[in-house]
């Protein structure tokens, strides 16, 4: 059996734990843009969030596979993952290069859900999708680093009580390499706030908790730097591809949602005496929908499968992300033209989970940018920017 169609205990588990939250919890919040906390920390309780956190700290020890699979099921319950996901793939950057004291001190926390580790600082409003030339300054002054400019578009900020920060620790005319000179520290948020570090919310289109980072001065202890100084951009690097393929599994989780609505609804929906599902011109698109969800499943199965046998998986696990937010795009889009007048009305839903679909067009890595990388990497053709 392919794993594609495994783990059916897994996904009856989270889908019953999604029941106690129905569309109107996420309705309510989506109209107040307020925190899912509740359902964070049942999700925490429960042990999902530690699902990738090896036996040996508290966690689950369970592969990407699993891990996509709790998040697309959260997203094909009518939820939005959104909420919680970094806590998954941020965690592998404190696993994969933090030092065994910094796992033995964070890690079992995490994984009891007595610390969040749900914020990632990469993104800067000057410098967008060209990571290489990131501003802000993390500088060594003794046995601390003194943080200080500005990051974007940083979500969960304020749910988190820990933020991994991207910073430049040499300035960029100073490296002999546009990758070299970043750096990754661990920032406890409890402890910035008010004190070197401001955070200021973005309101959205969707009910994302989304920040704005102003650090001014803001100390962070030389013992919170994860790895080796200068080698931020490849710990970031080794972390996309399982972000990629857990961002793949919401989208298909999404389109699943979307097409279970539209097809129920063309089915009951009668005009002209009929059940508007009748007319191929409306269950043609939605059965495409279907079918190329379905094909990017199996896109996200390959990759999430090469990323746990330690395999490259960087085409894959793009192409996957590409694929999926196309489809679960072409699944909302669908929905609401099934839905007619009623899919822009928000009792229904569609709305809501159309606009949330949407982001993964943009972020954590736009379209474009995943395209680039595969007519580079992949089909050998010249870098175009
Ligand atoms: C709701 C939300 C949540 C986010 N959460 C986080 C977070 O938690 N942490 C974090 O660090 N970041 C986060 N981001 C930032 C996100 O990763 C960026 O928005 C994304 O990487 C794109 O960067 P940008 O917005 O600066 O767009 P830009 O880089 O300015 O690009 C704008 C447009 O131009 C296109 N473009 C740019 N360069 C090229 C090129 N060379 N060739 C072709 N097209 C190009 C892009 O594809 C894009 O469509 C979030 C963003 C949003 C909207």
């Amino acid at each position: 059996m392919s794993t594609r169609k495994q783990h059916d205990d897994l996904r009856a588990a989270v889908r019953e734990l999604c029941r106690q939250f129905p569309d109107s919890y996420w309705r309510e919040l989506d109209a107040e843009r307020a925190y899912p906390e509740a359902f964070v920390r049942t999700l925490t309780e429960a042990g999902y969030l530690a699902a990738l956190i090896p036996e040996e700290y508290g966690g689950a020890g369970l592969g990407v596979t699993e891990a996509s699979i709790i998040l697309e099921e959260i997203n094909h319950s009518g939820a939005n993952a959104g909420a919680c996901h970094a806590q998954m793939y941020v965690m592998g950057t404190l696993l994969r290069h933090g030092s065994a004291e910094q796992k033995a001190r964070y890690l079992p926390q995490i994984a009891k859900g007595a610390l969040r580790l749900q914020a990632f600082g990469v993104t800067e409003p000057t410098t967008g999708s060209d990571t290489t030339q990131l501003k802000t300054m993390a500088v060594r002054r003794g046995d601390r680093y003194l943080v200080n400019v500005q990051k974007v578009w940083i979500s969960r900020a304020e749910h988190s009580d820990l933020l991994l920060l991207v910073a430049r620790t040499t300035p960029l005319d100073a490296v002999k390499k546009r990758t070299d000179g970043l750096s990754m520290l661990l920032v406890d948020l409890r402890e910035a706030i008010g004190h070197g570090l401001t955070i200021r919310p973005i309101r959205t289109m969707m009910n994302h908790a989304t920040t704005e980072l102003f650090f001014d001065d803001l100390e962070v202890p030389a013992e919170n730097l994860i790895g080796e100084e200068g080698r931020g951009f490849r710990y970031l690097l080794d972390g996309l591809n399982a972000e990629r393929i857990l961002i793949a599994a919401e989208c298909i989780g999404d389109g699943h949602w979307f097409i279970e609505r539209a097809t129920r609804y063309a089915r009951e929906r009668v005009v002209f005496g009929r059940p508007i599902g009748q007319n191929q011109g409306v269950q043609f698109p939605i059965a495409r929908a279907h079918v190329n969800i379905e094909a990017a499943d199996l896109m996200r199965f390959e990759a999430a499968d090469l990323f746990d046998r330690g395999e490259p998986c960087g085409a894959e696990a793009n192409m996957a992300k590409l694929l999926a937010a196309d489809a679960s795009w072409e699944a909302a889009n669908v929905a609401v033209q099934t839905y007619g007048g009623f899919g822009f009305a928000e009792e229904y839903d569609i709305e809501r989970k159309f606009r949330e679909t949407r982001l993964y067009q943009v972020a954590p890595i736009s379209t474009n940018l995943i395209l680039t990388f595969v007519a580079e990497h992949v089909l050998g053709m010249p870098r175009s920017y």
